[in-house]
C-alpha cells in the first residue's frame, strides 16, 4: 500500500504528482456495444434483403436483364428507414456515454488529486465544462448519424461491383460479410477515439476548473503502434491550457487517433521545462 502510494505521489521541488487519468476500456466497450448493435442490425437487414432479391433475380443478371433499379430502390428504402432509426437514438446514446465518461473522469481526477492533497473537494460543473461536454455530445451525434450513409454507400458499392462482374449471390454474400466486419471495425475505432478524446477534453477542463494547471505526459506501453515522439515525451510536464509540444503541435494525451497516452495531474507550480520520472 505504502509502496504504490509512493509510486503514484512524487514530491519533487514543491509540487506533487497525482495518479493516472486515462480512458477506461469498459466505457469504450459499452459505447461500441450500443452503436454496433444498431450497425449490425442495419447491415443484417440490408444484406439479407439484397441477397434475397439478388438470388431471385440471378437469371436476369446472367441473361443481361436489368435488376439494378429494383436493387437500388430496395437499398434506398432500407437506407432511409435506418437513417431515421439512427437519428432517433443518436443523442440518447451519445449523451449516456459522454455522461459516463465525465463521471469516470471526475472520479479519477478527484482520486488523483486527493492522493497528493487529501482534503481536496472537487468543484461542480462550470459553464466551460458544460459547453465542452455539449460540443463533444454534438460531435458524437454527428458521427453516429453519419454512419448509415457510409454503410449504405459501401453496401451499394459492393452490389454494383457484383452486378458489373456478373457475380452470383454467394459471391455477393461473401463480399457483404467482409463489409460487415470492416464496418464494425470502423465503429470500434470511432468509439475508442471518441472516448479517448472526451476523457482528454473533460479531464483537462475539470482540472483547470479546480485550479490544476499542469500535468505530466505519460506514454502507454500497451500501445500497439507507439509513436516515437510520444514515447520520448513520457515524463514531460506541460501546461494543461496549452497542451504538450510534440512534433511541432500542442496536443493533449489521447487526442490523436490511436494514441493511448495519458496524463497525471500536478498539484503545485513547477518551473518549466520539467520532467518527472516514473
Ligand atoms: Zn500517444
Amino acid at each position: 500500500m505504502l509502496r504504490s502510494r509512493k509510486k503514484q505521489v512524487q514530491q519533487d521541488k514543491g509540487f506533487a504528482v497525482g495518479g493516472a487519468i486515462k480512458p477506461l476500456d469498459y466505457l469504450r466497450r459499452e459505447y461500441y456495444s450500443d452503436i454496433s448493435k444498431l450497425v449490425r442490425a442495419m447491415i443484417d437487414d440490408m444484406c439479407y434483403s439484397i441477397e434475397h432479391m439478388y438470388e431471385h433475380r440471378e437469371d436476369d443478371i446472367t441473361f443481361d436483364g436489368n435488376p439494378v433499379n429494383d436493387l437500388n430502390g430496395l437499398l434506398n428504402y432500407k437506407y432511409r428507414k435506418w437513417k431515421k432509426r439512427f437519428n432517433k437514438h443518436a443523442r440518447r446514446i451519445a449523451q449516456k456515454h459522454i455522461d459516463s465518461t465525465d463521471e469516470a473522469v471526475t472520479g479519477a481526477l478527484e482520486r488523483s488529486i486527493t492522493k497528493a492533497a487529501p482534503d481536496f473537494t472537487i468543484r461542480g460543473d462550470s459553464r466551460d465544462l458544460l459547453m465542452r461536454k455539449k460540443s463533444i455530445i454534438d460531435a458524437n451525434v454527428d458521427l453516429i448519424t453519419d454512419l448509415p450513409e457510409q454503410l449504405y454507400k459501401d453496401i451499394q458499392g459492393d452490389m454494383q461491383r457484383a452486378l458489373q462482374f456478373g457475380n452470383d449471390a454467394d459471391a455477393l454474400s461473401k463480399m457483404l460479410i467482409v463489409r460487415g466486419i470492416q464496418c464494425r471495425n470502423r465503429v470500434a475505432l470511432i468509439t475508442k477515439d471518441q472516448i479517448s478524446k472526451a476523457t482528454a477534453v473533460l479531464s483537462t477542463q475539470r482540472a483547470l476548473d479546480n485550479g490544476i494547471k499542469y500535468a505530466v505526459w505519460r506514454h502507454s506501453n500497451g500501445s500497439a503502434k507507439p509513436r516515437k515522439s510520444h514515447q520520448e515525451a513520457d515524463g514531460m510536464v506541460f501546461e494543461l491550457a496549452k497542451g504538450c509540444l510534440i512534433d511541432g503541435e500542442y496536443i493533449l494525451p489521447g487526442t490523436l487517433i490511436n494514441c493511448d497516452c495519458f496524463r497525471q495531474v500536478i498539484i503545485g507550480e513547477p518551473e518549466l521545462p520539467a520532467r518527472v520520472s516514473q
